[in-house]
């Protein structure tokens, strides 16, 4: 990449969601720059198959998918930056971008910088991390192989994971903190009739334990209040997500929930700033979605950029 180089749109995050406006900006000529971040194709690259996103009947691995998506967004004229935006200034105009490369300017600019897992915030969990706590089973359902472990939550992350896992792990037990799971219909009768899966109802994790490595958990009943020491190989966290709106530094309006505010036509409160994927949606988080408010925000900063043009 060039240093202090101006673009015309610049795009912040390299998964559905980016990538869908890189391609949808590139076909509209603006010549877009995507910056990956860290984690390239973003959270479709964790997860194993995906099952519905249409097009591909018999699901697709989500590397696969996100390299497709790089693919066709490159054909058409996108430059992608495996590059990180260390911050934004959305003050002046242009806007400025500084990364580890050097500082770009840009007349517009779409975030979708995705969101993270949440944490448990509990003993243990910060320490273990990587050494048999995780929030990715396909990173690390291999380390798990005749184990018996452990998943917290009961969403259909918990859900898939586990089912994923239990390729590897000897059983998967799913610890939820209440006695009906929150996710759908399809995923809870596939686990329930799963023989390797097996649910703790009403359990809290209070702890995590080990020594080198985990080797067991600190629980209680939410119902009786009985506290015990339970063994595990490993435990696996899946309690939801977080935006990732650091780098922002309180220059773009959030929601009650702490995701990036945008209006229909997916602009955050500065003109020209635009929004799309996860760190602006709480609801869907679908690949698909993502995708769609990725395009949807391209051609909504294409019309901006066409009316400065007349300015
Ligand atoms: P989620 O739906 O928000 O579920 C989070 C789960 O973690 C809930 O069961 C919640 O318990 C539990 N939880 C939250 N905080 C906790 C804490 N501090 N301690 C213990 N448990 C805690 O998150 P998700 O499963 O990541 O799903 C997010 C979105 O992505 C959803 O809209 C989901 O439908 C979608 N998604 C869809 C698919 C698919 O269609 N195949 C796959 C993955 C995700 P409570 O239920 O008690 O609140």
């Amino acid at each position: 990449m060039e240093p202090n180089k101006h673009h015309q749109l610049v795009i912040i995050g390299g998964g559905p969601a980016g990538f869908a406006a890189a391609l949808y900006g590139a076909r509209a000529d603006l010549k877009p720059v995507i910056f990956s971040g860290m984690l390239l194709y973003g959270q479709a690259s964790q997860t194993d198959l995906i099952e519905n996103y249409p097009g591909f009947p018999e699901g697709i691995q989500g590397v696969e998918l996100g390299r497709l998506f790089e693919q066709q967004a490159s054909r058409f004229g996108a430059q992608i930056e495996y590059d990180q935006v260390l911050s934004l200034d959305f003050q002046d105009r242009p806007f400025t971008i500084q990364t580890y490369s050097g500082n770009i300017s840009a007349d517009s600019v779409i975030l979708a910088m995705g969101a993270d897992p949440k944490k448990l915030h509990i003993p243990g969990e910060a320490e273990f991390t990587g050494r048999g706590v995780s929030y990715c089973g396909t990173c690390d359902g291999f380390f798990t192989r005749d184990k018996d472990i452990h998943i917290i939550g009961g969403g259909d992350t918990a859900l898939e994971e586990a089912l994923f896992l239990t390729r590897f792990a000897r059983s998967v037990t799913v610890i939820h903190r209440r006695d009906a799971l929150r996710a759908g219909a399809i995923l809870e009768k596939r686990a329930r009739s799963h023989p390797k899966i097996h649910f703790l109802w009403n359990t809290i994790v209070d702890e995590i334990r080990g020594e080198e490595k985990v080797s067991a958990l600190q629980i209680h009943d939410v119902k009786t209040g009985e506290a015990r020491k339970i063994p595990t190989g490993a435990v696996f966290i899946f309690i939801g997500h977080s935006p990732n709106v650091s780098l922002l530094g309180g220059q773009i309006t959030l929601d009650d929930l702490g995701y990036v505010k945008i209006d229909a036509k997916m602009e955050t409160n500065i003109p020209g700033v635009f929004a799309a994927g996860e760190i602006a949606d709480p609801h869907y988080r679908q690949v698909i979605t993502s995708a769609g408010m990725g395009a949807a925000a391209a051609i909504s900063a294409t019309h901006y950029l066409e009316n400065l043009e007349r300015l």
